[in-house]
């Protein structure tokens, strides 16, 4: 498969400091090799990190994404949370919205579109995040958990050129365990088919999130449907993330 224009996106979740940023330079130097000047990387720290970041990647290829953001497209009253406007100010370029652990929080499919829009309003690009639980996937429910995520994340929205969706099973995420093959081919199939359905949809990227790590994504990258990797506790680890990336390129 052509595999060097994939997505890698480094999601740091609640972990980093200052002190981290450093860890990143020898990705910065990867991404100068012209073996690798096609791939994207993008790194997603904690809001507290995303301008140092930038800063820290201004020379590289490298992009910066938050976490989530509030779905309020205006400055408000909303102590302790932060809006698209102000991520896009931070010269970050993308956002995870709907991850696992955010709808955990709280955040709800209704929500979630509301923060898409928004996030689109602000010219971010959207990295949409969907996946059944253990529970859902035990009572033969993933395909209709998805359908549901992606029919109301992405309702009312007609312009897919900045979203790009992460198929994340639940289960799979820090746990070390991977959907079989021949489930995830099901799965991401089943998502291409209903996002080709939608006007546009055809050039969604669809990503596969869920304890990547070097010794599995030889195996992953074997699947063509998939277009690049959310990697989690792997990418906090330079190293890790580097021999994820350069197992998956050919
Ligand atoms: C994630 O947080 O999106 C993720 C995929 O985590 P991990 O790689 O740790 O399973």
């Amino acid at each position: 498969m052509t595999n060097n224009n994939m997505y890698f996106v480094a999601n740091w979740k609640m972990y980093g400091n200052q002190s981290s940023i450093s860890s990143i330079n020898n990705v910065i130097k990867l991404t100068k090799d012209k073996k690798f000047r096609k791939i994207r990387i993008v790194y997603c720290p904690p809001f507290t990190l995303l301008r140092s970041f930038v800063e820290k990647t201004k020379n590289s290829k490298i992009y910066v994404g938050a976490q989530n953001c509030h779905y309020e497209i205006e400055y408000g009253p909303h102590t302790g949370f932060i809006n698209s406007k102000m991520i896009k100010d931070s010269g970050s370029k993308f956002v995870i919205l709907g991850h696992s652990e955010s709808r955990r929080e709280g955040d709800q499919d209704k929500i979630i579109n509301k923060k898409i829009k928004s996030a689109l309003s602000s010219n971010l690009k959207i990295i949409f995040c969907i996946g059944e639980t253990f529970n859902e996937k035990k009572n033969n429910q993933t395909k209709f958990v998805l359908n549901k995520q992606i029919n109301v994340g992405l309702e009312k929205i007609k312009n897919f050129k900045n979203i790009i969706v992460a198929y994340e099973p639940v289960w799979s995420i820090g746990t070390g365990i991977i959907p079989k093959n021949v489930e995830l081919i099901e799965n991401i199939n089943f998502i291409r088919n209903k996002l080709n359905k939608l006007k546009n949809g055809k050039k969604i990227k669809i990503l596969y999130g869920g304890s990547v790590n070097s010794k599995n994504i030889k195996n992953l990258t074997a699947i063509s449907e998939i277009n690049g990797f959310i990697v989690g506790g792997a990418s906090l680890n330079s190293k890790k993330f580097i021999d994820i990336i350069k197992k998956s390129i050919n």
